[in-house]
């Protein structure tokens, strides 16, 4: 496994005093009340056993509801969820029920980086399509249709986006839908930001790709800020999760049962915690507009999750050297784009995970040093 970019950030960052940190992927809030009563009071019942492979039937029941709200066709049944720790339990579910050692699987650049690990780790070969800046970080589905070979097991897509907060328009999620229902590969949708979508709505690739061929992950890490409870859920083509349901077994047994319980909670009550989580994000989206909306430094307004990509061409730095250097000037802690894949090293990401106050002064110091950077060259 490489040495990721990022946990050099961190591990820098750690050893300085009053650092801001916009380096961090997860919501800053802690997971609403109601939700970890639901676990306490699930403790105290007695819910410490293991659960089935595939998760509690009422929390696999409300997932398949949840994700009724996305699709056009039939919902997806509770049979086809599988309840996995945090959503990339479901990445590496999906990859390891259909992946053959040799098998080319086709991800993002820029993208997760835990998606080149996984496919890695799953015995496959990783192919990058771009997401570049002057799509606003969207792909190119023609270009997808050309890499794909008779090697070719999957496409991995990722919408709301890390690290660019792209969101995936309607028309095309259809052209991605019809490319692997052409082709006969699997589509692997990462939706885990499913719920912080800012000016648009989210479009899930369940409306649009075969239902045979089709996994939606997801979870509760990013929409009810419960990155450290490890919940999340596969929704999977009929046909196959009795497979990944079996595969929990040597993979994790099950996902907690009390982190299941207060998933339940999560999902059975009120929203109001999600649609809270979504104004503050959009509301920091905004200063990140507002400091760098004029500057040609923010090449696409993020649409979604809580990051945005941020230009350094102008410096002559390359990311890592950039982050490091803005760290150490300006006590700021930022991730260097080349954690997210070869050509993202023109830029640094920054996460809006942080107070309002907080996030407009680093933001304000990352402007002044690139700025700066920039004028003495
Ligand atoms: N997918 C993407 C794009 C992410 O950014 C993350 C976490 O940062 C995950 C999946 C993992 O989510 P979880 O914490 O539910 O495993």
């Amino acid at each position: 496994m490489p040495r990721s970019a990022i946990r050099e950030i961190m591990a820098l960052a750690s050893a300085r005093p009053n650092v801001i940190h916009l380096e961090v992927g997860e919501p800053d809030f802690s997971t609403p009340t109601h939700i970890i009563d639901a676990a306490f009071d699930a403790a105290r019942a007695g819910w410490t056993k293991y659960s089935p492979n595939a998760g509690l039937p009422l929390l696999r029941d409300l997932v398949a509801q949840h994700a009724a709200r996305n699709g056009r066709g039939a919902p997806p049944t509770a049979d086809q969820v599988v309840i996995t720790t945090g959503a990339i339990g479901a990445l590496y579910s999906s990859l390891m029920a259909v992946i053959d050692s040799g098998d080319e699987v086709l991800i993002p650049d820029p993208g997760w980086p835990n998606y080149e690990a996984i496919v890695h780790l799953a015995g496959a070969k990783p192919v990058r399509y771009q997401q570049q800046a002057a799509r606003s970080f969207l792909p190119d589905a023609d270009e997808i249709a050309g890499l794909i070979t008779s090697r070719t097991k999957a496409l991995l897509i990722n919408t709301p986006g890390n690290p660019s907060g792209a969101v995936f328009p309607p028309d095309l999620m259809a052209r991605i839908g019809e490319i692997v229902a052409r082709s006969g590969i699997y589509l692997v949708s990462d939706e885990v930001y499913e719920d912080i979508v800012f000016d648009s709505a989210h479009v899930s690739a369940i409306a649009d790709a075969p239902p045979d061929r089709v996994f939606i992950v997801s979870g509760f890490s990013k929409s009810y800020a419960m990155t450290g409870w490890r919940l999340g859920w596969l929704i999977c083509p009929p046909s196959l999760s009795s497979i990944v349901a079996g595969l929990q077994e040597p993979i994790t047994s099950c996902a907690s049962t009390i982190a299941q319980k207060a998933g339940e909670a999560a999902l059975a009550q009120d929203q109001k915690c999600v649609v809270e989580l979504r104004e503050t994000f959009k509301r920091r989206r905004d200063i990140v507009v507002e400091v760098f909306g004029n500057t040609g430094l923010l090449p696409a307004t993020p649409q979604g999750a809580f990051y945005a990509l941020i230009d350094i061409r102008s410096t002559g730095q390359r990311s890592l050297q950039f982050a490091k250097g803005f760290l150490i000037s300006h006590n700021t802690a930022v991730v260097p784009g080349i954690t997210f894949g070869p050509r993202c090293d023109d830029y640094i990401r920054v996460a809006f995970t942080t107070s309002d106050q907080e996030l407009r002064e680093g933001l304000q110091r990352l402007r002044a040093h690139i700025e700066g950077l920039a004028r003495s060259r």
